[in-house]
């Protein structure tokens, strides 16, 4: 059976999303990665994590670049213009999704918390002008 904690299928994109969202922010690296996401509820091994980056870098999405730290190398990436178009598309669709999934539940009068939908106008208005 499916560990629904750990079901790559499903988790897998929302995990190179969030990569991708960092190394947009600041230069990453595999550890640190780990790190965040085990944060955020996702428990990565190396394992999992260092093929992730190096198929983001295939892709042309990151740059990997070694760097001195201390005595050691460390591996570090940042994203390039093509990882940041993508993560521009990702987080839209992220952003319809989102609304979906908690306007629906607001609709149904689901307890689950959701963001006051005046937010969520603003964001979608916001979104649009960026990409107009
Ligand atoms: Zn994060």
């Amino acid at each position: 059976m499916t560990n629904v904690l750990d079901d790559r299928d499903l988790y897998g994109g929302l995990i190179r999303m969030h990569i991708l969202h960092h190394a947009n922010e600041e230069t990453i690296y595999g550890q640190g990665m780990i790190e965040e996401l085990r944060r955020h509820g996702y428990a990565i091994g190396p394992g999992t994590m260092y093929p992730l980056l190096h198929g983001l870098e295939k892709k042309g999405y990151l740059l990997a670049k070694r760097e001195l730290h201390g005595s050691r190398y460390r591996q570090v990436y940042r994203i390039t213009g093509t990882g940041r178009r993508v993560l521009l598309v990702s987080r839209r669709r992220v952003q319809e999704l989102f609304g979906e999934m908690f306007e629906d539940s607001a609709k149904n009068s689901d307890p689950t918390p959701t963001l006051p939908s005046k937010k969520h106008t603003e964001n979608k208005r916001n979104s649009r002008k960026a990409f107009s």
